[in-house]
C-alpha cells in the first residue's frame, strides 16, 4: 500500500491586526496511507489548484460571536476551496482518477468525508483551474452580485472596486456586454492599463494615486453613478456614497480595506442612501447557490466565445500558499489567485 509524508499548511496562532506569513506554517507530518479505510464513505483526493479567497482572513481571528463560517482552529491544517482529483475511494460515485471541486484542505492529499458535497467537473475543454474562480465561487459571485442584486440594465453607470481582482474583473466585463458604462479602479498603473485594455472597461482609475476619492470618482461619472459593486469599503464606500445618483444600487459584496482592521473604520456619507434613495443590498454567494449551474454554463459560453478574458494568478506549491494568500490585502495578485499543489 503506497504511503506519503502529507505536507500541510496549517494557522499557528488566531490574528489579531494584519496577517503575516509568519502566522502559518508549512509542515510535512504524519506518513498517510493512500486508502480509505475500509468500509469508509469517504474519499480519498490529491488536491491539484487551491483558490485564495479574502473571506479567510476572518477565519484567522478568534470570534466571540459565530460567524458565518467557522474561525479556523490554531495547529489545524486550513481548509479552503480548490480542485481534486480522486485518488482512492470504496464509493461507486468517485473512481480514482475522477475530478471535482469544492471544500477541500491546503494539504497534499486529504480525507473528505463529506464526498457528496464535492461538484463535478462539467466544462473540461476549459483549464480545470477555473473551477477555482470563473467556473466555481468567484463566478458565482460576479454573476449573482451583478445580475440579481444590482438590478442592471442597459446604459446604467457602474462603478466597480477591486476591479482587477478575481470578483471585480469578472463584474465589470458581464457590465460591459449588457451595454454598461463600467468604470473600475485598482491599486496599481499596470492594473488600469490592463482594466482598459484587456478586459474592455470604459475607463479605470489607480485610487491609491487619488488624493481625492470623492473628486476623481465625479471626474469619471459627472452625472453620477448608478450601480456600486463594492468590494473594499472604508474611504472608497464613502466616496461613492457622496457620487451616487438618485434610486442607485450598491451590491455589498465585500470590504477588503476592512479585514485586516482591529476596529472597522466608520462610515460617514450614510445620509446619502436617503437623499439619494439609494439601495444598498449586502449578500453573501451561499446565498445563491441554487443559481450555480445558470452561471457556471452563462460564464463558460462567454469564456468559449471570447466574450470575457479571465485572469488568473498562479502561485506554484503549497510552500508558497500563505504568501498568495496575504497577497490578496495588498494587491499582488492580478485576476483570480490561486495555488497549485501538483498539476496532476
Ligand atoms: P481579489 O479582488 O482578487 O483580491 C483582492 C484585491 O483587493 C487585491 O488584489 C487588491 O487590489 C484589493 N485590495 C486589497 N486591500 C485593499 C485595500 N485596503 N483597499 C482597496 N483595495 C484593496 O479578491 P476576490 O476574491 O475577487 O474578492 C473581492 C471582494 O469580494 C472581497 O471583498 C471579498 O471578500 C468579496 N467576496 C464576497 C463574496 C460574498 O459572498 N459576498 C464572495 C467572494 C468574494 P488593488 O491592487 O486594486 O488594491
Amino acid at each position: 500500500m503506497a504511503e506519503v509524508k502529507n505536507k500541510k499548511a496549517v494557522l499557528r496562532h488566531y490574528v489579531k491586526g494584519f496577517a503575516k506569513e509568519s502566522d502559518f506554517e508549512v509542515v510535512t507530518s504524519e506518513t498517510i496511507h493512500l486508502k480509505v479505510p475500509e468500509g469508509s464513505n469517504a474519499v480519498l483526493v490529491k488536491n491539484l489548484y487551491l483558490s485564495c479567497d479574502p473571506f479567510m482572513r476572518s477565519r484567522m481571528t478568534k470570534h466571540d460571536e459565530p460567524s458565518y463560517v467557522p474561525d479556523f482552529v490554531p495547529g489545524s491544517v486550513i481548509t479552503g476551496l480548490g480542485v481534486v482529483k480522486v485518488v482512492d475511494s470504496e464509493n461507486s460515485n468517485y473512481a480514482p482518477g475522477d475530478l471535482f471541486w469544492g471544500l477541500t484542505r491546503w494539504e497534499e492529499y486529504s480525507l473528505i468525508e463529506n464526498p457528496e458535497l464535492l461538484l463535478g467537473i462539467k466544462h473540461e475543454d476549459l483549464p480545470l483551474s477555473c473551477y477555482t474562480g470563473v467556473l466555481g465561487v468567484t463566478g458565482l459571485t460576479a454573476g449573482a452580485g451583478f445580475y440579481e442584486v444590482c438590478s442592471p440594465k442597459k446604459d446604467d453607470r457602474l462603478f466597480v472596486s477591486a476591479a482587477s481582482g478575481a470578483v471585480g474583473q469578472l463584474v465589470g466585463q458581464l457590465a460591459k456586454l449588457m451595454g454598461c458604462y463600467v468604470v473600475g479602479s485598482a491599486g496599481s498603473d499596470e492594473k488600469v492599463e490592463l482594466l482598459k485594455g484587456k478586459l474592455g472597461f470604459d475607463e479605470a482609475f489607480n485610487y491609491k494615486k487619488e488624493p481625492d476619492l470623492k473628486a476623481a470618482l465625479k471626474r469619471y461619472f459627472p452625472e453620477g453613478i448608478d450601480i456600486y459593486f463594492e468590494n473594499v469599503g472604508g474611504a472608497m464606500l464613502d466616496a461613492v456614497l457622496a457620487n451616487m445618483r438618485l434610486n442607485g444600487r450598491i451590491a455589498v459584496c465585500g470590504m477588503i480595506s476592512q479585514y485586516n482592521l482591529e476596529k472597522p473604520e466608520g462610515v460617514h456619507n450614510l445620509t446619502y442612501v436617503i437623499t439619494k434613495r439609494i439601495r444598498m443590498q449586502g449578500f453573501l454567494v451561499s446565498d445563491y447557490i441554487y443559481k450555480y449551474p445558470e452561471y457556471e454554463d452563462r460564464l463558460a459560453q462567454y469564456i468559449k466565445e471570447g466574450k470575457i478574458n479571465y485572469m488568473e494568478d498562479v502561485a506554484e506549491g503549497l510552500e508558497c500558499a500563505p504568501a498568495a494568500l496575504l497577497g490578496l490585502f495588498t494587491g499582488c495578485n492580478i485576476g483570480k489567485q490561486l495555488v497549485v499543489v501538483s498539476h496532476e
